[in-house]
């Protein structure tokens, strides 16, 4: 489509080097800043927007030693990041934590100074050192696969502070607490609390008042685990009231958080016992309808039967 775009305004250089300035500007998506507490901020993408657009959410905690970020949305955004962080604060970024591996949520890590801690779950420390494997998604505008991006000379950008159950980092009002509880949308799902701010980071383990897409394939996620790692999340975690969620544009609330989990173990609940009752996907799925209590959240048919299917296969 942009191809032929181009070819059929080819014949006028000038009009041409207008179409493509006017277009790079264009695939540039606005990021909105939210201000969650004092020293906690969300950049999401803009709701007058569709679809991706910066990709996934990312926070900003202005600590005292300087900014730690979680998330870094799709390559190429590391420069719009910074200029929101400068309108928050001039302190430097000093941590970089990512909730998982993927493009959109560690895209622009390599666009940031080398000097900045990476810290991620040890699951996703080794899919970022593993070139070979591909989650099909590929950066936006470019051909690099999320697991190349930290190949060559931007191996110096692989994460040396990992983690395996929980860990902490600063103190007081800027304590981050990491959490893994299992695996889910992938195998190394961090889950961020801010202390100070009573708020929680939940990556994609909560992207949206929606199904999940489970990366089955590439980086080991579970849609049976699915459904007790975001239990044990809830029973765990302790005084947090926001839910900033991995993609959706507004925060949420920790009881979307306890309601989602309760939607999710109903699908995993009717899947099973689908499965046992000798029934076909195609049927459990034709046979899935939201329940009356969770109606505000999303269960589009692909997502159901993805998950049903990985169900039945004990994935
Ligand atoms: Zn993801």
């Amino acid at each position: 489509m942009r191809r032929t775009l181009c070819l059929t305004t080819l014949t006028v250089a000038g009009v041409l080097l207008a179409v493509v300035a006017n277009e790079a500007r264009q695939d540039r998506f606005r990021i909105r800043t939210l201000e969650l507490a004092e020293n906690l901020y969300v950049l999401t993408s803009d709701p007058a927007e569709q679809g991706m657009r910066t990709g996934g959410n990312t926070a900003v905690l202005v600590t005292a030693s300087g900014v730690a970020l979680v998330d870094t949305k799709i390559r190429g955004y590391g420069e719009d990041i910074l200029a929101r962080v400068r309108e928050i604060t001039d302190k430097p970024v000093t941590t970089i934590i990512n909730t998982h591996t993927h493009w959109d949520h560690s895209g622009a890590n390599t666009e940031f100074p080398d000097t900045v801690d990476f810290v991620v779950h040890e699951n996703t420390a080794a899919h970022m050192a593993s070139s070979d494997c591909d989650d099909g998604a590929g950066f936006q505008g470019g051909s690099i696969k999320n697991c190349e991006a930290f190949t060559g000379d931007d191996s110096r950008y692989l994460p040396r502070i990992t983690f395996e159950n929980r860990t902490s980092l600063f103190s007081g009002p800027d304590q981050i607490d990491l959490y893994y509880f299992g695996r889910g949308h992938t195998d190394g799902d961090t889950w961020v609390v801010f202390r100070g701010a009573r708020a929680m980071h939940t990556g994609d383990m909560m992207a949206r008042k929606g199904l999940p897409f489970i990366d089955a394939d590439n980086t080991n996620g579970s849609a049976t685990a699915f459904a007790s790692t975001l239990r044990n999340a809830v029973d765990t975690i302790r005084n947090v009231d926001t839910i900033i969620p991995g993609h959706a544009d507004d925060p949420l609330a920790w009881d979307d958080l306890v309601d989602y989990a309760a939607f999710y173990n109903d699908l995993l609940t009717r899947a099973q016992e689908g499965a046992a009752a000798g029934r076909s996907v195609a049927e459990t799925v034709a046979g899935y309808s939201v329940p009356e209590e969770y109606s505000d959240f999303q269960a589009p048919a692909n997502r159901v039967e993805q998950i049903v299917g990985l169900i039945y296969e004990g994935r």
